[in-house]
């Protein structure tokens, strides 16, 4: 027998399986397995040598020593088909481990804070609800820029040169009082851009932030909201704008609440009126109660200013004012806020911290 044959022994073949099983199952993962492949199932394996030599056999001997190898092969390639699954399933189990998470874990570590759902700020809210009370009357919301040139939050609105308002302890000026820039003072510019983008019938409300020199303190604050409402037509009156104001009265406080003017002054209106809410908690009967804390019993509450829109303001913005009139109105969120819910303290609102808008929730 020459040597080339005895690598077609039975014995030889038998060792070299019994060679490769043993390794294949050593293999502690899927790269030391590639290894084992390679050195028992590669073309320098043992069995791959011997495979080589069969050519040089004749007969009934090439037969079987072809059939040796065939199985040789076969219970190597079975042995490390197995071995790859379960090296697979064992790599994916450790990957699962390695990244369990512990829910259980989380919610034992958990403190109520954290678990507490957010709410939305209350002047997010009810800003909403009364734009939504004009909406469903047909206004459109309006918004115009809170950087605002001089013009449009003076100017345009009939305040004249040497108004106190103007002046830098009043009014936010961006860079310089040189700019013609400053942070709006009120939402009522927003009226002017208003009827100069849009021709009669116009009709908007305008939510918005507003800035003034004030420090920030129980009842004052730097940055606060207004909303203002607008409406320019032919044959409005005051009794149009009176009606409005007790509609939107009676949808954010409930029946029987309604408005009362009393006569004011206010550059951009003429006639102009102080906008007062009778109190929606003594429903203004001071004389059966005499100790409401929310209108200080007096059974009003102050709440805005208003007016018929003054027709040097028609015309600035280019609005016949023989043709047509206009009323106008507005009022501070922070104070609706504070007095509907008996807020004593502006920081509440600025600070906006979770325990405090969480009262309020989703909605007001
Ligand atoms: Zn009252």
């Amino acid at each position: 027998m020459s040597p080339d044959s005895n690598l077609l022994s039975e014995e030889t073949i038998s060792q070299a399986v019994a060679q490769a099983l043993k390794e294949i199952q050593l293999a502690k993962n899927l790269e030391e397995l590639k290894n084992v492949r390679l050195n028992h199932a590669g073309e320098k394996s043992p069995i791959a040598l011997a495979n080589r030599e069969i050519g040089s056999l004749e007969g009934t001997a090439k037969a079987d020593a072809g059939k040796r190898i065939g199985e040789a092969r076969n219970k190597v390639k079975i042995a490390l088909d197995d071995r790859t699954v379960e090296l697979q399933n064992e790599r994916e189990d450790s990957i699962l481990i390695a990244e369990k998470v512990d829910v259980t874990q989380v919610l034992a570590n958990a403190n109520s804070s954290s678990l507490m759902v957010g709410a939305r700020h209350p002047l997010t809210t009810i800003a909403e609800h009364i734009s939504d009370v004009f909406i469903a009357m047909g206004y459109e919301v309006a918004e115009g820029p809170e950087a605002e040139s001089e013009w449009f939050n003076f100017d345009s609105l009939n305040i004249s040169e040497d108004h106190p308002s103007r002046s830098s302890s009043d009014t936010f000026y961006v860079e310089s009082m040189d700019s013609g820039i400053v942070m709006r003072t009120q939402t009522s510019p927003v009226q002017m851009r208003a009827m100069l983008e849009r021709k009669p019938p116009i009709y908007v409300i305008v939510p918005g932030k507003v800035f003034r020199t004030d420090e920030l303190d129980a009842t004052h604050t730097p940055v606060f909201h207004q909303v203002e409402g607008l409406a320019v037509d032919k044959n409005l009156t005051m009794a149009d704008l009176k009606g409005t104001l007790d509609h939107l009265a009676q949808s954010m406080f409930g029946t029987g609440i309604e408005t009362r003017f009393r006569p004011s002054y206010f550059p951009f209106t003429e006639p102009s009126a102080e906008l007062d809410l009778k109190c929606f908690v003594c429903k203004g009967e001071t004389k059966k109660r005499k100790d409401c804390k929310t209108c200080r019993s007096e059974g009003w509450i102050e709440w805005g200013g208003c007016g018929m829109v003054n027709p040097n303001v028609l015309e600035t913005a280019g609005i016949d004012s023989s043709k047509y009139s206009g009323f106008a109105f507005g009022m501070g969120l922070e104070r609706t806020l504070m007095f509907r819910y008996g807020i004593t303290d502006m920081h509440d609102l600025v600070e906006a911290d979770i325990r405090f808008t969480a009262r309020f929730g989703l909605g007001l």
